[in-house]
């Protein structure tokens, strides 16, 4: 699913053509992607409501309404699209939410095989949703030394760590993957037994992988696109990731590659990382 350079790319493109926008009247394709909402009241919700701003939590893309907010989780396949022209026989085959604009353009929530989820908060609603995911990567609160405190009280595997939510936002498989490379730490090791000194290398990865991959527009494996419908391009820069089997960019060596971690791929350089 995309992760946080993706979706942050998606939320950067989009903003400028939504803050302000009022919102006409919204359709919705598929009920299937909704959580914790009913296609009444999400319709109920989004007709008529103005959009105050856009930004990203975690993972996720969040238009703030006022009274309530949406929140888009887009899928492996999903994506947030503003369009300028009317929408092609293609593009609308796809759409699952489409949000008419007052400036004649169109948002719309497009997933080819709708695996994202769209949830629509109030205040309590949101505070409980936010409360339950740890601190964003590249906010000056998340600091080496409280990303060691969620690593030391934990006997998992350091990569999944990393990937579980409710200690870090918005890394997933690729990153994690790349930071773990990039800080020399094997993915596998056990998060109690880094020591301060790999808490502040792999602190100091994460955000410069996350900056890198938002300044390439993300990381296109699939169907991810951008705001504006482009393929993102981190994927070029990817030392780990996709690159089982291939010689390590910094010393030769073939590249392992295990689904024992986390049941999704780990790919890792038995030399370059302990
Ligand atoms: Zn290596």
């Amino acid at each position: 699913m995309p992760e946080l350079p993706e979706v942050e790319t998606i939320v950067r493109d989009i903003r400028p053509a939504l803050v302000g926008r009022q919102l006409g009247r919204v359709s919705l394709s598929h009920d299937d992607i909704l959580s914790g909402v009913t296609r009444r009241t999400l319709l109920r919700g989004l007709n008529g409501a103005t959009v105050q701003s856009v930004f990203r939590r975690a993972k996720h893309a969040v238009l703030d309404l006022g009274a309530r907010r949406l929140v888009v989780q887009p899928g492996m396949t999903g994506s947030l699209i503003v369009y300028d022209h009317p929408l092609t026989d293609e593009e609308r085959r796809y759409a699952v939410l489409r949000a008419p604009l007052d400036d004649g353009r169109e948002l719309v929530y497009r997933d080819v095989r709708r695996i994202g989820k769209l949830r629509l908060l109030d205040a309590g609603g949101w505070r409980r949703y936010t409360e339950a995911i740890g601190p964003e990567p590249l906010e000056p609160d998340f600091t080496a030394a409280r990303l060691g405190s969620a690593l030391g009280r934990s006997r998992q595997a350091v990569k999944k760590v990393l990937m579980d939510q409710r200690h870090l936002a918005g890394v997933g498989n690729i990153y994690a993957n790349e930071a773990l490379f990039a800080a020399g730490i094997d993915p596998s090791k056990p998060a109690r037994k880094l020591t301060p000194d790999d808490h502040r290398r792999l602190h100091a990865e994460i955000r410069r992988i996350l900056e890198a991959a938002i300044a390439s527009n993300g990381t296109t494996v699939r169907d991810y696109r951008t705001g504006t419908g482009e393929p993102g391009n981190f994927q070029l820069e990817l030392l780990v990731y996709g690159r089982e089997g291939e010689p390590c960019r910094r010393c030769g060596t073939r590249l392992a590659g295990t689904h024992l971690i986390d049941a999704r791929i780990s790919v890792f350089c038995h030399r370059c990382q302990s």
